[in-house]
């Protein structure tokens, strides 16, 4: 699965009406969309996918903030697909993004920006098992 990552598009975005505009800054940077929905995750649901953050600070604020609106998840595909979409987001904290990339563009702060990315090859084989069946990759 070296040539598939996943993202969401946080609901941040989803509720300024940016949608459209990352999915086409995500297609013109060479990623095939193997998968797409939109979703509108329960807390808990929000909990079990950012387990790994669980002992930290911004734990709770993180999943009250992804469970408060719709996003957009996406499997992508590209050659070496996880570094790729990382490069497009830019840095985490959007006020240290580069020009250019999406968390630049779009992301309003370090708690609301814009979008995920995985950053393994195993975390992304997780993350896109979350979400979506094998029947849904296309
Ligand atoms: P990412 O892989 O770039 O998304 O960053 P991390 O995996 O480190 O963190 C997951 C998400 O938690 C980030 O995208 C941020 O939205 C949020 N986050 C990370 N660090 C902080 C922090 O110090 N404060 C707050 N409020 N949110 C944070």
């Amino acid at each position: 699965m070296e040539n598939l990552t996943f993202g969401i598009i946080k609901p941040d975005a989803v509720k300024a009406g940016t949608i459209g505009s990352i999915i086409q800054r995500i297609t013109d940077d060479g990623f095939r969309i193997r998968a797409l929905k939109l979703i509108h995750m329960t807390l808990k649901q929000a909990e079990g996918f950012y387990a790994v953050h669980r002992e930290r600070p911004f734990f709770p604020g993180l999943t009250e903030f992804m469970s408060s609106g719709p996003c957009v998840v996406m499997a992508l595909e590209k050659t070496g697909a996880v570094p790729a979409w990382r490069n497009l987001m830019g840095a985490t904290d959007p006020a240290k993004a580069d020009e250019g990339t999406l968390r630049k563009a779009f992301g309003g702060s370090l708690g609301e920006n814009a979008v995920h990315g995985s950053d393994s090859d195993e975390n992304a084989a997780i993350e896109i098992a979350y979400f979506f069946s094998q029947i849904e990759i296309v």
